[in-house]
C-alpha cells in the first residue's frame, strides 16, 4: 500500500473541530487543545472530519494508535489535583467493572444465605428494636452531632460483632459495619 500522505488542515477544519463539543475533550471533558483521529490514520482512519474529535493533550497521547475501544477499558481513571497536575493513577474502568461483578457474583451464589439472614427474626429485632431505638434515643437528648453518630456507631458495631453476618457486610459495602 502506498504510503498515505497526512494532510495539513486548514484554519476552519481546526475552528471546526475543536469548537465542537463545547470545546472539550470527547474523552474526558477537559478543555481541547488537539484535534484527535478517532480511528487512528496510522490504522487506515479518515483524514477529515468524519473522524476528527477535539481531545486534550493528555488524552491524545495516552490513546496513541489505538482505537477508542482499545484504549478505554484499560484507560486510567486518572484525576487532577486542581493545579493542573495529575494524582497518582487510579483504577481502569476495567478494575472498576471487574470490581463490581465480582460483588454482584457473590450476592448470586449466596442468595439463599443472604434471603435467610433478611429474614432472620435475630436480625431484623437487632436493627428495628435496637439500633433504632438508641438511635432515637440518642437524637432526642440533644446530643451534638458527633457524639450522637459516635454512640450510634458504637453500638452497632457492637451489635454487629454478636451478630453472625455472612453476606450481609459484603451487601453493604466492605467498610460497613450495617
Ligand atoms: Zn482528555
Amino acid at each position: 500500500m502506498a504510503r498515505r500522505i497526512r494532510r495539513k488542515f486548514p484554519l476552519w477544519i481546526w475552528l471546526v473541530v475543536l469548537t465542537a463539543n463545547g470545546g472539550e475533550c470527547a474523552y474526558c471533558s477537559r478543555p481541547a487543545e488537539t484535534m484527535d483521529h478517532v480511528i487512528p490514520f496510522s490504522r487506515g482512519g479518515a483524514d477529515d472530519l468524519r473522524n476528527l474529535v477535539p481531545a486534550c493533550d493528555y488524552c491524545n497521547n495516552q490513546k496513541g494508535d489505538l482505537d477508542p475501544t482499545e484504549w478505554i477499558p484499560g484507560r486510567r481513571d486518572y484525576r487532577w489535583d486542581g493545579n493542573g497536575t495529575l494524582k497518582g493513577p487510579g483504577p481502569t474502568l476495567r478494575d472498576i467493572y471487574l470490581d463490581r461483578h465480582e460483588a454482584r457474583m457473590y450476592y448470586l451464589d449466596h442468595l439463599e444465605e443472604i434471603r435467610a439472614e433478611i429474614l432472620d427474626k435475630k436480625r431484623s429485632d437487632w436493627i428495628f428494636d435496637d439500633c433504632l431505638f438508641w438511635h432515637s434515643v440518642a437524637g432526642a437528648r440533644g446530643m451534638a452531632q458527633a457524639s450522637r453518630d459516635e454512640l450510634v456507631k458504637r453500638l452497632v458495631t457492637a451489635k454487629a460483632e454478636e451478630y453472625p453476618r455472612h453476606g450481609f457486610a459484603r451487601l453493604f459495602g466492605p467498610k460497613s459495619r450495617l
